[in-house]
Formats: C-alpha cells, sequence, structure tokens
C-alpha cells in the first residue's frame, strides 16, 4: 500500500480556511483524511469530538505532551493548547491516504521541518480588515476574543512567505478551485 502524503494548512482564523478543508475533503480522489488534532479548549456549537477535535482538560493534554503523543503542540491563545498527535499521522498515512492539517503557523512551520516533503500552504485574507468583518459576521466569538484573533492575524500573516503555497481568499470559490489544483497537482506527482 502506498504511503500517503501530508498536506499542512495555515490561516488566520476567519479566513475562510475550514470552509476549504471541508470542500477538498469531499474530493474522494484526493482521498484526503483530516489530522483530528487534541485541545484543551470547549467545543463551539457544531462541533463532535473526536471528528473536529478530541477535546481533553487541560490535565489530559498535559499527560500527553508527558507521554511523547504529539508530533508538535502549541499554546495558540493563551492557555489554549493545541497539538497534532502522533497516532493521528501514522494512522492515516499507513492506510495510505493522504493527511490534511489544519495548524497554526508554528507548528505548520515545525511540521514541515519534520516532514520536509509535506506540502504547506498558507491561506491569506484580501486584508486584515475584511478579516474582522468576517469574525464579527461569524459571531462565534466575543468581542475580545475576536480583537485577540484579529491581533494574532497581523502576527501570523508575516509568516506566509515561509510556506511552499500561498492562495488570497478573496473569492471563495475561486480559492477553492486554486487550492483544489495546487493540492491536486502535489498527490499526483510521484
Ligand atoms: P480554533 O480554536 O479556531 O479551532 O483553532 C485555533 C487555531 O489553532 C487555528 O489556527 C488552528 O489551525 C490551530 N490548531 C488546530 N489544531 C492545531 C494543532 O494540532 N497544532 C497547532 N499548532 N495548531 C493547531
Amino acid at each position: 500500500m502506498g504511503k500517503g502524503k501530508i498536506i499542512i494548512v495555515s490561516a488566520p482564523s476567519g479566513t475562510g480556511k475550514s470552509t476549504i478543508i471541508k470542500q477538498l475533503m469531499e474530493k474522494e480522489e484526493l482521498q484526503l483524511r483530516f489530522s483530528v488534532s487534541a485541545t484543551n479548549r470547549s467545543p463551539r456549537e457544531g462541533e463532535t469530538d473526536g471528528l473536529s477535535y478530541h477535546f481533553l482538560s487541560t490535565e489530559e493534554f498535559k499527560k500527553r505532551i508527558a507521554d511523547d503523543a504529539f508530533v508538535e503542540y502549541e499554546e495558540v491563545y493563551p492557555g489554549r493548547f493545541y497539538g497534532t498527535l502522533k497516532s493521528e499521522v501514522s494512522r492515516v498515512l499507513q492506510q495510505g491516504n493522504n493527511l490534511i492539517l489544519d495548524i497554526d503557523v508554528k507548528g505548520g512551520i515545525n511540521v514541515k521541518k519534520q516532514y520536509p516533503e509535506a506540502l504547506s500552504l498558507f491561506i491569506l485574507p484580501p486584508s486584515i480588515e475584511t478579516l474582522r468583518q468576517r469574525l464579527l459576521a461569524r459571531a462565534t466569538d466575543d468581542i475580545e476574543t475576536i480583537n485577540q484573533r484579529v491581533a494574532k492575524a497581523d502576527f501570523e500573516l508575516t509568516f506566509a512567505d515561509k510556506y511552499d503555497v500561498r492562495v488570497v481568499n478573496d473569492d471563495l470559490p475561486k480559492a477553492i478551485d486554486e487550492t483544489y489544483n495546487i493540492v491536486k497537482e502535489f498527490i499526483d506527482k510521484r
């Protein structure tokens, strides 16, 4: 059975990253499987434990750090931990499927270092102001969280040129198309 490939996707929150990833995962020919990260944040409405994330208590998360269960983990927001589990990576790749990771910039760069053959993809918003508007419209977070995320986005954008490829999400269907073509080419390459 062929060994799968790794696709790392990073983007500031509110950039349309989750939507783009979801659309890609529906394309059967890409054989993508989502790397379900662990986190100690609480589930949002519509999120399912074991599918969106493995939702852990802070104590459980720290136990996994001590057990060396992570490929990488980061404190993405103060007190909020996210990590890629070794078990997720090996399970998917051994099945011969391709693994898609939705992780923050530090995690993305870290994984790319450990797996140089991986494709790293950065999705950019047209501007910081557009991003703020999108986060406000999504209305899943309070204003303080949104301000935190916008400040973080500003910082994250400085990492964009460290990724293999960049896609600007100006127009969602176009961004999905563009991302699909990049990923398809990467997967088809022997
Ligand atoms: P959210 O709370 O909106 O689901 O995710 C917040 C941020 O954490 C996003 O940028 C997401 O990509 C990142 N993230 C999710 N899982 C992981 C992970 O396993 N490792 C790292 N480093 N970041 C992650």
